[in-house]
């Protein structure tokens, strides 16, 4: 029930002599203050590893907050345990008979279910139970006009990877806030696989995840398949048979995996009018793994797509179809790509596992999954710095909350402007 200590509150009286402590003479790094009105108190936060300290400083003489110190003095205000079933543990403790302050959960900061049990159960400290707010993923199909192609971000549910391999040699204190880990240090991810329409036809790029996980690998990488990729292309009043280009970025399982289904016993392709089409050189790399890469290409994805004879292989940069031009980047595997989206004079670029969230904005934050990572570290520098100047609407195909956006720099620091 209980998962550890989130934070200990302590009321303070005054925030410049408590700093002169906390900060100065313990050396911890305190947080921005945040004021949380509802409760007239200036709240100051410091990480120190597991769990914070919380220093609680009154901003009006009449809060509650403030009469409480006055009448008791700074000290313990209360002790946070974190909690991943807030319902379960508040009817437990009822059951037992603990007295609580909150007989429901309420909405803290940050989206949290808040409750507090009283005091006088818990041995003269005020304990607050803490649900964290499991970051959302959008899981919505959402289409934007550009010039002759009609632009469509579809998605095969959620998904969670290691936050450390997200982010490589990036220091969890630093990734922890962008992307807040789960108790298995999972991060919330996204696939989004493009859909594009034009007087051409109809393209995929990227499938998704698709069916044929096994139940173990379902619950290490948290898949939720209650929407799905059939779901999305359903709200369009699609379905498989609806596509007639394939095109692969990489052909790792949460890219790739969707390409395939297990019908019967017998693996086929998934989308029945299409042709595949995938870099031949990371067909020769996918089928070729070594030790490092195994567990990202799964045969089974796409050995049974030349089988049937649907392949269409390519070498080098080039345009796909018109307006769809594919640029190779190397680094997250050596012939990973990008693609770019051409029409009307403007460019948008579906970056896959380049740049997969817009925690990944800076140069240096690449992935530790990347078997060449001064290669995407090269790519970025160039690519991050033409995209901001010529405006390019970037897809984001794992960033669990935004879709697409344009990048922009301000002040030495990077932030996505949300488009969709
Ligand atoms: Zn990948
Ligand atoms: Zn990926």
């Amino acid at each position: 029930m209980i998962q550890g200590i989130q934070e200990v509150g302590l009321y303070v009286r005054d925030q410049d002599e408590a700093l002169a402590f906390y900060r100065d003479a313990l050396g911890l790094h305190v947080d921005v203050p945040e004021e949380v009105a509802s409760q007239q108190v200036r709240a100051h936060f410091i990480p120190t590893g597991q769990a914070a300290l919380e220093l609680l400083e009154p901003t009006a003489d009449d809060s509650d907050i403030a009469q409480d110190v006055e009448k008791r003095g700074p000290g313990l205000h209360h002790l946070t345990l974190r909690v991943d079933d807030i319902h379960a543990a508040l009817d437990q403790l009822k059951a037992r008979k603990v007295r609580l302050v909150d007989e429901q959960p309420r909405r803290g900061a940050e989206g949290a279910l808040v409750a507090f049990i009283h005091p006088s159960s818990a041995h003269g400290v005020l304990v607050e139970l803490k649900q964290a707010a499991a970051p959302a993923v959008r899981l919505e199909v959402q289409t934007i006009a550009f010039g002759d192609l009609q632009l469509t971000a579809l998605h095969d549910g959620p998904f969670r990877l290691d936050g450390g391999a997200m982010f490589g040699v990036v220091p969890r204190p630093l990734w922890g806030k962008k992307a807040p880990p789960d108790d298995r240090h999972r991060i919330q991810l996204a696939m989004r696989p493009l859909l594009v329409e034009a007087a051409w036809g109809r393209m995929l790029i990227d499938c998704g995840v698709g069916e044929k996980m096994s139940t173990k690998d379902r619950d290490i990488y948290a898949l939720d398949r209650s929407r799905t990729l059939d779901d999305a292309l359903a709200a369009l009043r699609l379905s498989s048979e609806s596509i007639e280009i394939a095109l692969a970025t990489h052909l790792h399982w949460d890219h790739f995996g969707g390409a395939t289904e297990r019908v019967g016993g017998a693996l086929q392709p998934r989308f029945p009018n299409a042709r595949y089409v995938i870099r031949a050189a990371e067909w020769e790399d996918a089928t070729h793994p070594h030790e490092r890469n195994r567990a990202s290409y799964l045969q089974d994805d796409f050995v049974p797509l030349k089988k049937a004879g649907v392949t269409v292989f390519f070498d080098g940069d080039q345009q796909i179809r018109p307006g769809v031009r594919v640029v190779r980047t190397g680094g997250h595997t050596g012939q990973h790509q990008v693609v770019f989206l051409e029409s009307g004079g403007r460019t948008a670029v579906f970056v896959a596992d380049m740049i997969p969230t817009v925690a990944h904005l800076e140069n240096a934050w690449v992935m530790g999954y990347d078997l060449f990572p001064m290669d995407t570290l090269a790519f970025k520098r160039r690519f991050i710095s033409e995209a901001i100047e010529r405006e390019y609407l970037i897809f984001f195909e794992h960033d669990p909350l935004i879709t697409a956006g344009y990048i922009r720099e301000k002040d030495g620091r990077r932030y996505v402007e949300q488009v969709l």
